[in-house]
């Protein structure tokens, strides 16, 4: 038995000298010895005891060695856990104690912190910091870059996510080799992509966009990535005239919109835009076009899943919807109340199947079997519906929706009208608790600042220019506007904070 997903994405590169990586500085790193510093790292996690199946959980500053650290770990059998730099002392402490590493990789700022947390589950913790530097890399050095790649069944696990998880735990996604190496299989053929292709990388890399999207399509088509440690105008302005490919999240794409260097000739040559882990505003979609002459290529997908959804490369990219299903993907929408499939068109629950879908929560059976179906389709948590050209739109959380005095509210039908006015540059309507209706509907909107409008539009205005737009159970009972969305480093809006923020609005 090979190991699976080494054989796909890193076995053929084992002697190829072209560059995975190239930097800013011009500096390049070729496959040939990312792979060999791989193996040096794979050596010295086995040495500690890391086998088949063990964790090896990573709280890392992006760098080049985070992402050779994840290839030393599939070659080991090891389970990649990578966690948001962002997570504090007590997050980490409920993630090591509910993964129980056995290795644990922090940047040396915090590794004191992490080694109380890892010692009380028998972890043990090496340093590694945005540079490089630290105690993985320089107790690796001295490890033979030879490693036989240890054997990992299609259903292994490859790797464990935890998903932001807007209420309650987070839960551990469990992703395995079949479910990693198919969606890339499924991404290559879908985009076209090929070893010519230099992809822009501004994501993070502890997250499925950055790491598996990006990462292994990369990785599998022998393409090559501009890697830059975070997205920023100045980098990617200057980085834009080497790439053919770029992928980011929604609001990298509305920041160079506002950037007057971003023009046509600095993106004449581009192939491919992707957006994806927060819905594009069909306005950015139009803007984007207006100003390049590119439509983004819109795709959907949540970590769970990987990807499912995505707009053609080849036939219409459609603003606003995110597609059609992907390759060995099955997409169908059910009725949220009996799980019956609706009539086209209808709004219902997004269901997906195929094997691209995860193994289910680390530790979490109950919670795993709550949500899929007896025939194997996972239920997203998301509701969409399909349009009359066979294009999904996705028109919210599920647990999103509103119900306003018994009525349903989708908060995306009231956004897209709030978004539609001049005035308005975006929106996000949510439920609070109301006394009369069970939830009040509420809307914060940011003002289009590019309009530099002299008299900004009053609560009362906003409220008139849909009123006739709206059945009035839809119109938020109140409407603030604000100067950002609160949103989290994949670009989503945190609704759960607005929700808080207001809950006493009406009490
Ligand atoms: P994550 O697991 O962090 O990737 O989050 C997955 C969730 O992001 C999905 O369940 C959707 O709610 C949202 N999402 C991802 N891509 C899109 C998209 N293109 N449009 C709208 N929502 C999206």
């Amino acid at each position: 038995m090979a190991n699976l997903l080494y054989q796909c994405l890193f076995a053929k590169h084992e002697n190829n000298t072209q560059p995975l990586m190239v930097f800013p500085n011009g500096g390049t790193l070729s496959y040939k010895d990312f792979l060999a510093l791989s193996r040096q790292i794979a050596n010295l996690l086995v040495s500690h005891g890391v086998a088949h199946g063990d964790r090896v959980a990573v709280q890392v500053e992006k760098s080049p060695e985070a992402l050779v650290l994840y290839a030393a770990c599939i070659q080991t059998g090891a389970i990649f856990l990578p966690l948001n730099t962002a997570y504090t002392e007590t997050e980490m402490a409920y993630f090591l104690e509910d993964a129980t590493p056995k290795i644990v990789v922090g940047d040396p700022e915090k590794i004191t912190a992490l080694e109380a947390l890892a010692k009380k589950h028998g972890g043990m913790v090496f340093s590694l910091d945005g540079n490089g530097a630290g105690s993985l890399l320089s107790q690796a050095s001295e490890h033979s870059e030879k490693f036989l790649p240890v054997a990992c069944a299609a259903d292994d696990l490859a790797s464990i996510l935890y998903t932001s998880g807007t209420t309650g735990r987070p839960k551990g996604a469990m992703l395995s080799h079949k479910n990693l190496a198919t969606n890339a299989q499924s991404l290559m053929e879908a985009w076209q992509y090929s070893p010519n292709d230099r992809l822009l990388h501004a994501l993070p890399i502890f997250h499925i966009h950055g790491l598996f999207v990006a990462g292994n399509l990369t990785f599998l088509s022998g393409a090559s990535m501009i890697f830059l440690p975070r997205f920023d105008l100045d980098g990617i302005i200057n980085c834009l005239g080497q790439a053919t490919t770029m992928m980011g999240v929604p609001t990298f794409y509305t920041r160079l919109l506002n950037d007057p260097r971003f023009t046509q000739s600095l993106v004449g040559h581009m192939r491919l835009f992707v957006s994806g882990s927060a819905p594009l505003l069909a306005e950015t979609h139009r803007k984007f076009e207006e100003r390049t002459g590119h439509k983004i290529l819109e795709r959907y997908g949540m970590t769970e899943t990987n990807m499912t959804i995505s707009n053609p490369y080849g036939g219409k990219r459609k603003a606003g919807t995110v597609g059609q299903p992907l390759p060995g993907v099955l997409v169908r929408i059910t009725h949220q109340d009996n799980g019956l499939p609706v009539a086209d068109g209808e709004i219902g629950m997004l269901e997906v199947s195929g094997e691209n879908v995860f193994r289910g929560y680390w530790q979490m059976p109950e919670k795993t079997a709550e949500e899929f179906r007896d025939d194997g389709y996972f239920i997203t948590g998301d509701l969409a519906c399909l349009d009359g050209e066979g294009y999904y739109q996705i028109v919210g959380r599920g647990k999103d929706m509103i119900i306003s005095g018994g009525f349903n509210v989708y908060p995306k039908e009231v956004e897209t009208c709030l978004d539609d006015l001049d005035s308005v540059l975006e929106s996000a309507v949510f439920g609070v608790p109301h006394p009369d209706f069970g939830e009040g509907v509420v809307a914060v909107v940011v003002l289009d600042q590019s309009l530099q409008q002299a008299s900004p539009p009053t609560e009362a205005n906003l409220k008139t220019d849909i009123a006739n737009k709206l059945a009035k159970f839809k119109q938020p009972k109140r409407i603030f506007v604000i100067d950002a969305l609160p949103r989290n480093t994949m670009g989503k809006v945190q609704k759960n904070k607005l929700r808080l923020s207001y809950a006493d609005l009406f009490s």
